[in-house]
């Protein structure tokens, strides 16, 4: 049996992330280009993580979309106007270095 996937390019969350003054953010899955997990205290080219866009995994985008709105992990985050990306990071587990950061496309 053929499961259609849908993607709802609208869902937005909200969230708030730090560091300074906690800022309040809405991040729409549309606007998500893409998500890393892996550790955290490490280069990024991909060497201790995995990097997907949404084109590739809508599913677990939007679980990332979730785990932000829930506000149950630590989450910061780099306003990048050169590249005009925000990147958001939320920390799943301090003790194993577990980061699952985000690249969204800021408007
Ligand atoms: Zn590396």
């Amino acid at each position: 049996m053929n499961k259609e996937i849908t993607i709802d390019y609208d869902y937005e969350v909200s969230f708030l992330a730090t560091p300074i003054e906690p800022r309040k953010f809405r991040v729409k899955l549309e606007d998500v280009i893409q998500l890393y997990t892996g550790k955290g205290n490490v280069c990024r080219c991909g060497c201790a993580g995995d990097y997907v866009t949404l084109a590739e995994n809508p599913k677990r985008i939007k679980t990332a979309l979730k785990r932000l709105a829930s506000g149950n992990y630590k989450t910061t985050y780099i306003d990048n106007s050169v590249c005009n990306e925000l990147i958001v990071e939320m920390t799943i587990s301090e003790e194993t270095d577990r980061v699952w950061t985000l690249y969204v496309k800021k408007k």
